[in-house]
């Protein structure tokens, strides 16, 4: 079983002795820094020239510098840009000024795993990444709570690595929830695969195929639309609750049947064989290199993958649907 750690076995001190950087103020980099500063820890946010969230980071109080300027105030710089840019933001800010004895933190192992940066010694190398989005870590902050956070420490100059991700966990609640001791590798590998094969690319396609089979049959999108997308909310939130067991005790018996019987015909063992290749290619570096190149190139199939989609009979059908649903958010 996983290791799991609390606010008892966490030191906050060891963080409030720190300078901290954090590059970056999206989802993650506004949670961090605020509850970084709220737990008494000095730190300054790292943001690019015509930033559009620097006005918000200074509107909340916060010290707002260039990245590069943060790196070099810091010993301890938190890298929460996106990920395909950050090797690009470490190459340009951060590199030249980092000493022995600093730490370069991150959020996700991406560019630690394959290998796009590539930190000197004599700094530790660790990463907090909080198990939700940005908004809520900050939330459940603010209330006393926190989200349970993975940590890791690919190099451990300082022998205290693990010590200080742990301390910075605390400054932002995850001890309060727990915090389970991972590895970059696992951590990667395991997020790409997760949303790859499952949460994103399955489950799309998943709700893709359901929909074009039930319209292929003749029957009206927008009955299609409620069965394969809308409905799968609520499934989610029962599995969420309570696993698949909850689900299967809230939906009826003929729904629970079709569940055992009809399940392990749509995800076959085909399927399966085709995840473990997905699987190979994430952690040969395949996935990444192949991503790069894309990201350089200017997104180009991207960008064709995601205007498909966008007129796609179910994307247009649920923008029309949605409206009739006062209580679903559909902000555009
Ligand atoms: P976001 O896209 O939400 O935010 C990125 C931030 O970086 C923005 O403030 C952006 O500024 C800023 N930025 C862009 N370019 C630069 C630059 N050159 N120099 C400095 N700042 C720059 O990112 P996320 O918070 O989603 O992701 C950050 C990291 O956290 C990633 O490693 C991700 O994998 C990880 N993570 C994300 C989770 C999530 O829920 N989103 C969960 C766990 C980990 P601007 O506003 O001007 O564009
Ligand atoms: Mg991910
Ligand atoms: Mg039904």
């Amino acid at each position: 079983a996983a290791e799991l750690f609390y606010d008892n076995d966490a030191d906050l001190s060891i963080i409030q002795r720190r300078k901290v950087a954090v590059l970056g103020y999206g989802s993650q980099g506004h949670a961090h820094a605020l509850s970084l500063r709220d737990s008494g820890v000095d730190v300054r946010v790292g943001l690019h020239e015509g930033s559009t969230s620097k006005r918000k980071a200074e509107e909340q109080g916060l010290r707002v510098v260039t990245p590069a300027e943060a790196a070099a105030e810091a010993d301890v710089i938190m890298i929460l840009v996106p990920d395909p840019i950050q090797a690009e933001v470490y190459e340009k800010a951060v590199k030249d000024n980092l000493e022995d004895g600093d730490a370069l933190f991150f959020g996700h192992g991406f560019n630690i795993r394959f290998g796009f940066i590539k930190p000197p010694a004599g700094v530790d190398v660790c990463m907090v990444a909080p198990k939700g989005p940005g908004h809520l870590v900050r939330r459940q902050y603010e209330e006393g709570r926190g989200v349970p956070c993975i940590a890791a420490v690919e190099q451990d100059a300082s022998g205290n690595a693990f010590a200080l991700a742990l301390s910075y966990a605390k400054a932002i609640g995850g001890t309060r929830a727990g915090v389970i001791k991972t590895t970059f590798t696992e951590e990667t590998e395991t997020d790409l695969f997760g949303e790859q094969a499952v949460l994103c690319g399955g489950a799309s396609a998943l709700v893709k195929a359901g929909f074009e089979t039930l319209v292929e049959a003749g029957y009206q999108p927008e009955i299609a639309y409620f069965e394969c997308l809308h409905e799968l909310k609520l499934i989610v939130d029962l599995m969420y609750e309570g696993g698949l067991e909850k689900m299967r005790w809230s939906v009826s018996e003929t729904a629970e049947w079709g569940d055992y019987v009809t399940g392990p015909r749509i995800v076959t063992e085909q399927t399966k064989a085709e995840m473990k290749k997905v699987l190979g290619e994430i952690q040969d570096g395949t996935f990444a290199e192949n991503w790069m190149k894309e990201y350089k190139a200017g997104l180009p199939k991207y960008n064709e993958y995601k205007k498909a989609d966008q007129d796609h009979l179910l994307e247009t059908t649920g923008k029309r649907l949605r409206k009739l649903m006062s209580w679903v958010d559909d902000n555009e």
